[in-house]
């Protein structure tokens, strides 16, 4: 069984619609996938149905953004009922907090003498959730930088100018809203973060204390000595195994769907706790 469980489509900030994703999974060779926008389940419906055609195990999930101690930190939901009351409450606040932040990289930009782009974010958003890579995709096709890449490194990364990350809920807000949608909360890519080892286990830690369920252990290709050192906080600190490619787009070769470094066989998984896996147990 192939689990690739943290994946974006055109519903955010990918570029394969959600049913093009779901193949592309199946010709990789992945049973079960999860769907995991940036702050929307509004491609999930489709890729269910895709899935289903393609006899591949879809996971409703969704990446929020959140934050602690200041940091911008991304939470994976999986197993999430995508309909319920408590996901539609947090998918329309964080709407709200993603529309007042672009209003707010487009003013730092246009400080900085880059005219237009908030409306040409939007234009590229479509009816997409906004995020910081329709700003770069702006800034990139305005000729003011080489690639996404740059506009990362110069505007829009960590530090930079539209890099805007107070406005997000903390932990215990999105476990909750993740919880009470029937799913399992995930602490994304810990790797991605540039953490001092230190600062990492106090992450983890808080994470785990506040009920989190899960560590991917696996984000994309990564050295054998990081996945041992991911797999040995994520047992200190009581947490289950989560794994993904954190797919985008194709072409990228580093990150591509089902390609990611491989777990030993006896983990303690997070799908262990999927729905569909809980059936035969109750
Ligand atoms: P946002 O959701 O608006 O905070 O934007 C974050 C997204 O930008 C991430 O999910 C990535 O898809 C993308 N991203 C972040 N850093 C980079 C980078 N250095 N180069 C390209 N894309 C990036
Ligand atoms: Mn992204
Ligand atoms: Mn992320
Ligand atoms: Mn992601």
């Amino acid at each position: 069984m192939l689990y690739d469980l943290h994946s974006h489509s055109s519903a955010s900030d990918g570029i394969l619609s959600p049913a093009a994703l779901v193949s592309r999974a199946s010709a990789n060779n992945v049973s079960v996938l999860a769907l995991t926008d940036h702050d929307t389940v509004a491609g999930i419906h489709e890729a269910r149905a895709q899935a289903e055609r393609e006899n591949l195990q879809l996971i409703a999930g969704i990446e929020f953004s959140s934050q602690w101690q200041g940091r911008s930190i991304h939470i994976v939901g999986l197993d999430i009922d995508p309909d319920s009351a408590a996901l539609q409450g947090a998918v329309a606040q964080q709407a709200a907090v993603r529309t007042r932040r672009a209003e707010r990289i487009a003013a730092k930009l246009e400080r900085l003498g880059f005219a237009g782009a908030l409306a040409a974010a939007q234009g590229f958003a479509g009816d997409a959730v906004i995020g910081r890579p329709h700003f770069a995709r702006f800034l990139v096709e305005a000729g003011h930088v080489k690639n996404t890449e740059q506009a990362f490194k110069k505007y829009l990364g960590a530090g930079k100018a539209g890099d805007i990350k107070q406005d997000w809920p903390d932990f215990e807000q999105v476990i909750a809203w993740i919880h009470q949608a029937g799913g399992l909360a995930v602490l994304a890519h810990p790797c991605k973060y540039k953490m001092t080892r230190s600062k990492l286990c106090a992450m983890v830690q808080a994470f785990a204390d506040l009920g989190g369920d899960a560590l991917e252990v696996v984000s994309g290709p990564q050295s054998p000595n990081q996945t041992r050192d991911m797999l040995g906080i994520a047992v200190k600190f009581g947490l289950k195994v989560s794994c993904g490619s954190d797919f985008h787009q194709p072409g990228q070769v580093w990150q591509e769907l089902g390609k990611f470094a491989s777990l030993p066989e006896d983990v303690d998984g997070i799908w262990q706790n999927f729905r569909a896996n809980r059936i035969g147990v109750l």
